[in-house]
């Protein structure tokens, strides 16, 4: 476990150096949310470990958030509402075709959509690496946990999420500038090294040179 920000823990669940893969646990004063979910039943461990760490267990998730559809992100959500009994919740377009995918009840939530926990959490609907897939703004934090809106490495390079994971690469990329209506300095996201400071910068720059 990892703590990149006051109240937020990375859970690494990365198989090898070149495919980091990430999921969060956001624990503040009055709720417990878990962000995405991995995909194998190690990840599942894994999650379990951290919440040990922070003093908590799987009952005291109250709601498991979704960034979008694919496997490494919903693959263990049944197991997952199994042990916590947590509502899961992710964009609209993107809840019936996670339940598709995984046969879990997901309720969706319409872009900009302000979920009341720990200083506001807004959902950012970033269409084209899926339908549905979405971002996270973390108001109080100044953070944005991206998902797969874009992608890295371990230098915290950062690149438009590539075509062969993408639903439409041309849309994913074009649309990526929908983050930068948001006041961040911290850039969260699945598969690369965070940036803590300054991300806002790095994030424009990708978008200048891309879109
Ligand atoms: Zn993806």
């Amino acid at each position: 476990m990892v703590k990149i920000l006051e109240n937020l823990y990375s859970i690494d669940h990365s198989e090898a150096k070149n495919h980091s893969m990430e999921s969060w646990i956001l624990d503040c004063s009055e709720a417990t949310i878990l962000i995405d979910g991995g995909m194998t039943p190690a990840h599942v461990e894994g999650i379990g470990k951290e919440l040990k760490s922070i003093g908590k267990d799987w009952s005291n998730v109250d709601l498991i958030l979704i960034t979008h559809k694919h496997r490494d992100h919903v693959n263990n959500l049944p197991k997952l509402v199994e042990l916590t009994d947590a509502p899961v919740k992710a964009h609209e377009l993107e809840a019936p075709l996670i339940k598709e995918a995984v046969g879990v009840e997901v309720e969706g939530l319409k872009d900009h959509t302000v979920l009341p926990y720990c200083g506001g959490i807004e959902i950012i609907h970033v269409p084209g690496h899926s339908e549905g897939n979405s971002s996270y703004y973390l108001k109080k934090y100044k953070a944005i946990i991206a998902g797969d809106t874009i992608f890295g490495d371990e230098n915290s390079n950062l690149m438009p999420p590539p075509e062969r994971y993408c639903l439409d690469v041309n849309q994913a990329t074009a649309e990526m500038k929908r983050l930068l209506n948001y006041d961040f300095d911290v850039f969260i996201y699945t598969h690369g090294k965070d940036i803590m400071k300054d991300a806002k910068k790095q994030v424009q720059a990708l978008i200048e040179e891309h879109c």
